[in-house]
């Protein structure tokens, strides 16, 4: 993945990854299995009712979301957990590594969270000293790797069991196999030995209720549970549009998250946490923080783009979109991937870095058809590139291509003209290397299609 400052270089990106057989083949196994698993999990369900239902709730969220912070913060900090708020990315690193060091913690496991991703929460712990573990099984895989993830749920979606068994070979210095149980033994005894002698640990959460100030934690591993019960500290960070307003929405995403995400009815573990542990229980963290990071949320769910703040995180968009599924995660160089990413990286970053990625989907509307929360993703994407060109950030070549076919576009007689003049320098052109779009368009017809029908 090559990375630049000032723009993201996807198609030199996609050009790599389309030529990684092993990629290829990872993404088409894992995704193809996902859709196919998701869409048998919702056959013959009253899917359209609760997407509805679960499309009401979350944007009846972002039209109340300051009154629901509010409530949220309360009540959380009602049952003993402490809400701290950041308003940007260095906020939050800075609030966590506070608590850490005021704890005197030098070592922390963590369960998977795309917000801490998004925050560069571990490059910034490990810069104060502070080691971070990642527990569940994909996020360390990539760590050990020293990669970012490239799904939102899956990160090592993009590696087969025998890259994981040579990279554990390697750094961990067992004898290589390739069988998903004996990898899976491995970093077991690994993580285990990290969860008995951590004394804090670090997680997101799917969602927070405002009505009860718990926490609510989807996954499949048990090591969430083990991050937020076994160490004495625990330190949650999540993003405020997470927000439901009770317990009482709470089934409406459990009908939807886990199918939409994997295709499972419901996910191995379910967590609900209220605040730290009470006298008379025999589980969880005896301390407890709430990290609620804004990054520019507030501003941006009261513009024009906020339906993308309905995003549950579930995966779908990826897994349904034929750019992500051939390319992968990493081509993207943002902390969030295919179509969801395209659009919540243009808004959280803004467009001058991450205006490349919007040629990064056909806009056939697969990502909009299974979202779960009915974030209109197609739109957004069009929105966004007209955006793109009223700002000017489209190549200059396009621009004035752009310009000359409008021109032509307005006159009949100038449109022919045109079109016979391609015609004539087409494959000449071609042939003197201005390959790029000349070379995958078709030559104009000799004889044009409204002439062929009359
Ligand atoms: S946009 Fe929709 S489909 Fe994509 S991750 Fe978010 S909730 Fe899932």
């Amino acid at each position: 993945m090559s990375v630049s400052t000032y723009g993201i270089s996807f198609r030199s990106n996609a050009v790599k990854a389309l030529q990684d057989s092993n990629l290829r083949s990872a993404m088409r196994n894992a995704t193809e299995t996902f859709a196919v698993k998701r869409s048998d999990a919702v056959a013959a369900l009253p899917l359209e009712e609760w997407r509805g239902r679960a499309s009401n709730i979350r944007l009846h969220v972002l039209d109340n979301l300051s009154d629901y912070v509010d409530r949220f913060e309360k009540n959380a900090s009602r049952v003993g957990a402490n809400v701290h708020r950041a308003k940007d990315s260095q906020e939050a690193r800075g609030i966590i590594a506070s608590i850490l060091k005021d704890h005197g913690i030098e070592r922390v496991v963590k369960s998977k969270s795309m917000v801490s991703e998004e925050v560069h929460l571990n490059d910034h712990l490990q810069g104060q000293g502070i080691t971070v573990v990642e527990t569940d099984l994909g996020e360390y895989i990539i760590q050990i790797a020293g990669e970012g993830p490239s799904h939102i749920i899956v990160p090592a979606i993009h590696k087969d069991r025998r890259q994981v068994g040579k990279l554990f070979a390697e750094k961990l210095g067992c004898e290589y196999s390739d069988e998903p149980a004996i990898l899976t033994g491995v970093a077991k005894k690994v993580l285990r030995e990290e969860f008995l002698s951590a004394k804090a640990g670090i997680s997101g959460a799917n969602f927070a209720v405002a009505d009860s100030g718990s926490i609510v934690i989807f996954t499949n591993e048990g090591n969430g549970r083990m991050c937020t019960t076994l160490p004495a500290l625990h330190i949650v960070i999540l993003s405020i549009e997470k927000i439901i307003p009770s317990l009482a929405d709470l089934p409406t995403f459990i009908r939807l998250l886990p199918r939409s995400a994997t295709g499972q009815i419901i996910t191995s573990y379910l967590s609900v946490i209220t605040g730290p542990r009470k006298s008379g229980e025999s589980t969880g963290a005896e301390e407890m923080h709430i990290v609620l990071l804004d990054n520019g949320r507030s501003k941006l769910i009261a513009g024009e783009y906020r339906e993308m703040f309905k995003c549950i995180r579930c995966g779908a968009c990826l897994n349904a979109c034929p750019v992500y599924r051939m390319v992968g995660g990493h081509a993207y160089e943002s902390t969030y991937p295919g179509p969801m990413g395209i659009v919540l990286t243009a808004l959280l970053e803004g467009m001058e870095r991450t205006s490349n990625l919007l040629d990064a989907t056909t806009l056939c509307g697969a990502c909009g058809d299974v979202c779960p929360v009915k974030v209109p993703l197609p739109k957004l994407l069009r929105r966004l590139r007209e955006s793109r060109v009223e700002k000017g950030l489209t190549p200059k070549l396009e621009q004035q291509a752009m310009a000359a076919f409008g021109l032509a576009a307005r006159s009949p007689a100038l449109f022919q003209f045109g079109r016979k003049l391609a015609r004539l320098f087409w494959k000449p052109a071609r042939m003197m290397g201005f390959g790029g779009i000349l070379g995958r368009l078709p030559i104009p017809a000799e004889k044009p299609f409204r002439r062929r029908m009359g």
